[in-house]
């Protein structure tokens, strides 16, 4: 293991002042699992005044103060120093506001939340106390010390734990898997955005599906709504598993794309409070897209995200069962509705629900999502004329064939419509010729 450039600076520049200093956290963890590193993060016995004073001729940033963190730039590398510490008091199981800084690496290391996060690096030697290093090779991840405890102080710790459970794709050892279920009540303290920052996380990791599987009592404690979908029977020969089954395998099997994966976690949603059984005792969800969607967007509200994401989230699953099976035109049609970027990703959404259906059906599936992407790739990358921008003639050339008022609206509308049904060629001469035909005079 090696410390980066800056790291190295960094850390020998504290000890040259007398200070302990060693890398942290997520940099130890990735580089000895061989993962592309990210930031450095730095503890330090110095307090955040002497940080400051050591590095009076680096650039640094007051990031976190009151948390006893200074960013330094050590050879053009952000690196977060931040003092020994640990957690003040918690109150309602969230993050604390008060911290106290220590003077022993020992007792910073105490109150990280996994082994695999708590082991220290100071260039030479691996300072491993809880056994980090074994679980990283077991690929477990185990809380620090008692995990009931843990999950007590600091709730989040249970969906970061989900988190990594997934992006390391480990397994989570029985006891804080345990103590996990049974304190995933106590997530109702934690911030809603922090949640969210989570669950995105977890979403686009590999173990998402064994943790979507395996720890589906947590997540319905942070998406109550999904809960009914748990043991709802499809009845239907399209598919062999019950709702959520299907809304997890759909979600694993797909591309790794926020809203992509979002989607897909909500698309079936409503599947439940839209089920009806017809005569022959087929079930179905009539509306249950519609209905979805509306429910998604709840849900992205609540978890305050961003509304490129709501928007983009509810297009997807409303559209989520539309036939791919449709006109070159309708295509265009429905990039003039919803852009290229909703298109695309709905061919990927398509994809990931087409693979979680019955086996039966779900190449067939895959396949026609994947031929409707490469229609719309292949419109966009040609430059196919598809909204009233594209269109060779505006709103000036109709007036200049005699068209006025609302009249030139619905004019440039059906110029749309014939060159993207490929009537007429996007040329102005052309349009205004076919435009001035069909006008009743
Ligand atoms: P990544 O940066 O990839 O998200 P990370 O492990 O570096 O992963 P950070 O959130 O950057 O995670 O936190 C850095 C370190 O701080 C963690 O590795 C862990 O040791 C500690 N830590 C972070 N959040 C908590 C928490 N809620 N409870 C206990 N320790 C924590
Ligand atoms: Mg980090």
């Amino acid at each position: 293991m090696e410390l980066t450039k800056g790291a190295k600076l960094l850390i020998k520049t504290l000890n040259d002042h007398g200070y302990e200093a060693y890398a942290v956290g997520g940099f130890v963890r990735d580089n000895l699992l061989g993962n592309p590193l990210f930031d450095v993060d730095v503890t330090t016995s110095a307090t955040p005044e002497q940080t400051l004073e050591v590095f009076k001729d680096f650039k640094v940033y007051l990031t976190g103060l009151k948390h006893g963190t200074v960013t330094v730039n050590s050879l053009g590398e952000n690196i977060e120093v931040t003092t020994f510490r640990v957690d003040g008091d918690y109150k309602d199981n969230r993050h604390p506001n008060t911290v106290k800084f220590v003077s022993s690496l020992n007792d910073d290391l105490l109150r990280r939340d996994f082994t695999v996060n708590a082991m220290a690096f100071d260039g030479e030697n691996l300072i491993d106390l809880f056994g980090g290093k074994e679980d990283l090779e077991n690929k477990i991840l185990r809380a620090v010390g008692n995990p009931s405890k843990r999950f007590e102080e600091d709730a989040l710790r249970i969906l970061r734990g989900l988190r990594f459970a997934s992006v390391l794709d480990f397994e989570i050892e029985p006891e804080t898997a345990k103590a996990m279920q049974e304190k995933a009540h106590l997530l109702k303290n934690v911030s809603v955005e922090r949640i969210f920052i989570e669950l995105t996380k977890m979403l686009l990791g590999k173990g998402v599906e064994r943790v979507l599987l395996s720890f589906k009592d947590i997540i319905f404690t942070v998406i109550p709504e999904l809960k009914a979908c748990d043991g709802c029977d499809q009845n239907t020969k399209f598919h062999s598993f019950d709702v959520y089954e299907h809304t997890v395998k759909s979600v694993a099997i797909s591309s790794k794309d926020k809203a992509v994966r979002w989607a897909l976690l909500l698309h079936d949603i409503e599947k439940p409070s839209c089920y009806s059984v017809d005569a022959r005792g087929i079930g179905h969800f009539y509306g249950h897209q519609a209905k979805s969607a509306k429910t998604a967007v709840q849900i992205l509200k609540r978890f305050k995200a961003d509304n490129k994401l709501i928007k983009l989230t509810n297009d997807l699953i409303y559209l989520h069962d539309i036939k791919t099976e449709i006109s070159r035109g309708d295509i265009k049609r429905l990039l003039n509705n919803y852009g290229a970027e909703t298109l695309k990703k709905l061919a990927l959404v398509k994809v990931g629900d087409g693979l979680a259906h019955a086996k039966e059906y779900a190449f067939e599936r895959e396949r026609l999502a994947l031929e409707f992407l490469n229609t719309v790739n292949s419109i966009i990358d040609g430059g196919e004329c598809y909204t009233l921008k594209d269109l060779a003639v505006n709103g000036n050339d109709l007036k200049g064939i005699g068209y006025f008022g609302q009249e030139i609206k619905t004019g440039l509308e059906r110029a749309l419509s014939l060159v993207i049904d490929g009537k007429v060629e996007n040329e102005k001469g052309l349009i205004l010729e076919r435009l001035k035909n069909e006008r009743p005079s």
